[in-house]
């Protein structure tokens, strides 16, 4: 069944083909949606259109951390007259660096560069996108269970995640008035460019394998599957909430 024909969706955060956002972006197009794909600059931008193209979208620029390209891609948006029905989210940066060792050796502009672009980059582009979005709209962002637990090596990241979920209970209040729900999926470890920057994270998927009630990873399938319901009318009473995509593993104590 096709849960979101007719609809358009703006999907970012895609660097590669391990990217969590190629693998909803991918379910989206099973799912009968329309596509925009970001990507942040001309480095992944071939990758990126070819991806649009499989999937019978558009790619364009998005640069989250300057006001200038948020205002591209509304033009962008604008000019091809359509409305979104969804947004992804699917966009984190820290330095590598300050993902190993201490938290409090975190630098004052390493910690605002971390939560600039992982946590803020939502609520400018909400504001941004508002008067794009279709009624009914859904948006959803990606984050990970290092915003409510000490996780090692998270560091920073884990503190811009929180920002992140607070955001996400903000922007469903201001959005709310408008039908428009935002929601972010907690992804359980899964091996992309952005994980492997966290300092012994192979050890954090065998931890998870061990120990969730599942015993396994979740893959970026199963977020996208999630990410699919999120999008799809079937989750329209839901909104500022967390949903856990991790095969289990947050609810486990000692074990
Ligand atoms: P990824 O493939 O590396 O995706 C991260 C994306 O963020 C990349 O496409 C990157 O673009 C983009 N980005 C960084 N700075 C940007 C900027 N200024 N403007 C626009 N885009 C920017 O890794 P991923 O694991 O799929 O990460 C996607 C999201 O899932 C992130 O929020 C991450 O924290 C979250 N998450 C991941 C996991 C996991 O274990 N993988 C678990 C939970 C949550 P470039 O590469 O082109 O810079």
């Amino acid at each position: 069944m096709a849960l979101l024909s007719g609809k358009t969706a703006l999907v970012s955060g895609i660097a590669n083909r391990w990217s969590i956002a190629y693998a909803i972006a991918r379910a989206f197009h099973a799912h009968g949606a329309n596509l925009i794909l970001t990507y942040e600059g001309e480095r992944t931008q071939p990758e990126v259109e070819k991806m649009a193209a499989e999937c019978g979208g558009v790619a364009t620029m998005c640069d989250v951390s300057t006001d200038e390209s948020l205002a591209a891609l509304r033009a962008f948006i604008d000019k091809r007259g359509v409305k979104l029905d969804a947004l992804v989210h699917s966009i984190a940066f820290a330095r590598k660096e300050e993902l190993a060792g201490k938290f409090y050796a975190t630098s004052r502009d390493g910690f605002a560069l971390a939560l600039g672009v992982s946590a803020y980059s939502l609520v400018a582009l909400c504001r941004e996108l508002a008067p794009v979005f279709a009624p009914n709209a859904s948006v959803m962002t990606m984050t990970y269970l290092g915003s409510v637990r000490a996780v090692s090596n998270y560091n920073v990241m884990g503190v811009a995640k929180a920002a992140l979920e607070a955001s996400v209970r903000y922007l469903s209040v201001d959005l709310g008035e408008s039908g428009i729900r935002v929601n972010a999926i907690s992804a359980g470890p899964i091996k992309t460019a952005s994980a492997r920057a966290v300092s012994g994270f192979t050890s954090i998927l065998g931890d998870v394998a061990a120990k969730s009630p599942l015993r396994r990873n979740a893959v970026a399938d199963d977020v996208a599957n999630a990410a699919v319901f999120l999008a799809s009318d079937l989750s329209t009473a839901i909104t500022g909430h967390v949903l856990y995509v991790d095969a289990g593993y947050n609810v486990v104590g000692i074990s």
